[in-house]
């Protein structure tokens, strides 16, 4: 049967409010927050894999969002897998991708080396 409209705005709701909580739980105390450069609006913000290989572990998993790998070694191991994931905003999520090293470009630009 197909939902109604008031189970699909439900259910959006019911995963928005699932990934703050996931964000917060990487993120640590206080308001969820890029890692690398801070910015704190929630609907920019993304999880990262630490070590990359994120799609392949995506692919892995039948290509779960990753907010649904992280909730689920949370589960299995009782608590926040802070040490494989990173809340990063999208843009630094986009400048680890595209820069040589891994590193957010901002890392660089805040040491004063030019790219
Ligand atoms: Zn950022
Ligand atoms: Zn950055």
């Amino acid at each position: 049967m197909p939902l109604t409209p008031e189970q699909v705005e439900r259910r959006r709701r019911n995963q928005e409010k699932r990934r703050v909580e996931t964000l917060r739980g990487i993120s640590g105390p206080g308001d969820p927050r890029c890692e690398c450069c801070g910015e704190d609006r929630v609907w920019s913000l993304t999880f990262d894999h630490r070590d990359g290989g994120g799609n392949e572990h995506r692919r892995a998993h039948g290509n779960a969002p990753t907010v649904v790998l992280v909730r689920r070694d949370r589960k299995r191991l009782g608590r926040w897998p802070i040490e494989t994931y990173a809340v990063l905003c999208a843009t630094c999520n986009h400048g680890r991708r595209v820069s040589r090293d891994g590193r957010c470009p901002h890392e660089r630009e805040r040491e004063g080396v030019n790219q």
